[in-house]
């Protein structure tokens, strides 16, 4: 069974309270569920297993340390000893060498892809500091997408429309939303592991701008509603998940300690049921669909 899984920074299970959530101030079918309330099924039989982002360390849950744990299934806060912000530091990117999810996808004869678009330019200027979703998929000795796989329409970008991209003077289309959902579809076809990572809900989360955030709200609701009707959910197991809260409480500029949602879709669905309680079950779980 192939997998396919949607990362989304900075998403936790917030309160539903319209003047701090914005998935309770723009109702979606697929985000609008609370804190201390029951979790609904979600549309084509999706279910929400709130997910601990803590790993047993104190302090606010951070990027670099809940990506490693993601990406790694290990304990990353606690190899460190607190929750490390930004990008891996050289703890992290040994862990990701050595146990990158697409390292182990690998290991067991299978393929895998970053639907994202990197560059040259991006490695060459950034060096050892590359994200730890990079990172994980270097780890497994896979190709990145190119810029020209992006204009061929054989990637996507992070915020799915390629805006981010082209401020940067890199010349691909705008596209909508909805086209690059589609083509992330199409993706995940090719592959038995398919990774996209979209960041704009952590900027917005320490943005604190509520009328910006119904975009946000509308753009996820967009990517799942063309990927979830596009694949063929007895091939294909559609996980989402986070590494962190913050998008789901703007009150507060920082990160929060609410569990984060993972949302499964797919026959692969029990597996991640029985499994998932914590950031680090989850890649474990995947391998486990691909088997
Ligand atoms: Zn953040």
């Amino acid at each position: 069974m192939r997998v396919l899984l949607l990362f989304v920074d900075g998403v936790g299970i917030g309160a539903r309270d319209p003047e701090k959530n914005p998935f309770a101030r723009f109702p979606s079918p697929f985000f609008s569920f609370f804190k201390n309330e029951p979790l609904p099924v979600l549309p084509h039989n999706g279910v929400v297993i709130p997910t601990r982002a803590d790993m047993d360390v104190s302090g606010l849950p951070q990027s670099a340390s809940g990506q490693t744990a993601i990406f790694t299934g290990r304990n990353a806060a606690q190899a460190l000893g607190h929750h490390q912000s930004g990008m891996p530091t050289p703890t992290l990117r040994k862990m990701l060498d050595e146990s990158s999810l697409f390292k182990n996808v690998r290991a067991l004869g299978k393929t895998g892809i970053f639907a994202n678009a990197l560059s040259q330019h991006y490695f060459d200027k950034r060096g050892e500091r590359i994200s730890a979703t990079a990172r994980a998929l270097i780890a497994g000795g896979f190709p990145w997408l190119t810029m020209d796989d992006l204009r061929e329409g054989r990637a996507v970008s992070h915020d799915l429309t390629n805006e981010f991209l082209r401020q940067m003077k890199f010349d691909v289309p705008l596209r909508t939303p909805a086209e690059s959902a589609k083509i992330l579809a199409e993706i995940c076809e090719h592959a038995d592991f398919t990774l996209f990572e979209f960041i704009l809900t952590d900027m917005f989360g320490h943005n604190q701008e509520m009328s910006q955030t119904e975009e946000i709200v509308r753009r996820l609701d967009i990517l799942l509603n063309v990927v979830l009707a596009r694949v063929d959910l007895q091939e294909t197991t559609v996980v989402l998940t986070s590494d962190h809260g913050n998008f789901e409480d703007l009150s507060v500029k920082t990160h929060t300690n609410n569990l984060v949602p993972t949302c499964v879709w797919g026959e692969g669905q029990h597996i991640f049921i029985e499994r998932v309680k914590r950031l680090e079950d989850i890649a474990g779980s995947i391998e486990a669909v691909l088997l």
